[in-house]
């Protein structure tokens, strides 16, 4: 069995991430998306648990992914979660730089083993900050996050 965490932020679940668990599904036994979050920081723009929702929402009929919260470091939800690699989602070169320093020290402090995955084409412009963005302005968030939570998300956002 082999189980890959797939951790961020998801604040909230873009299209972007949904392509990127849709093919880690494909090629490993269990996917875990796992909202990384810290504890004595405030809460992004959604709180976890609804964090959590809108994933379990999005992720329906995957039935090989899971979701899960960890407020620690990577390495520690990694043993949590018994996962035998981490995998991240690569759109401009500007992630490689941060992803690789992340990579080299997830494993110097606890051998994980972290795997990049190419943005596709048709998401690798989004991120879940422009969606955020675009929702506050009253903006069409529909392009950019899965269909069944659209509505949900917009309406959290919404313009005052
Ligand atoms: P964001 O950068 O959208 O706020 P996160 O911090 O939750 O997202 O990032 C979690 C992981 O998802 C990171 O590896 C990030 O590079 C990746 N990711 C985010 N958006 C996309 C996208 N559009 N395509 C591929 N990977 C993405």
């Amino acid at each position: 069995m082999r189980t890959v965490l797939y951790p961020g932020s998801f604040d909230p679940v873009t299209n972007g991430h949904m392509d990127i668990i849709r093919r880690a599904a494909k090629a490993f036994d269990t996917v875990i998306v796992g909202i990384l979050y810290n504890p004595s920081k405030p809460a992004g723009a959604f709180p976890v648990d609804v964090r959590i929702s809108l994933l379990e929402n999005a992720l329906s009929g995957l039935d090989n992914v899971q979701v899960a919260a960890f407020g620690g470091l990577l390495i520690e939800a990694v043993q949590a979660c018994g996962a035998d690699a981490v995998i991240r989602g690569l759109r401009t070169t500007a992630d490689v730089e941060i992803e690789l320093q992340m990579a080299r020290i997830n494993h110097e402090l606890g051998g994980v083993e972290t795997l990049l995955m190419a943005a596709a084409p048709e998401t690798v412009h989004i991120s879940a900050s422009m969606v955020r963005e675009i929702a506050r302005f009253g903006g069409d968030i529909a392009p950019y996050v899965p269909p069944s939570i659209c509505k949900q998300v917009a309406a959290l956002l919404k313009p005052l």
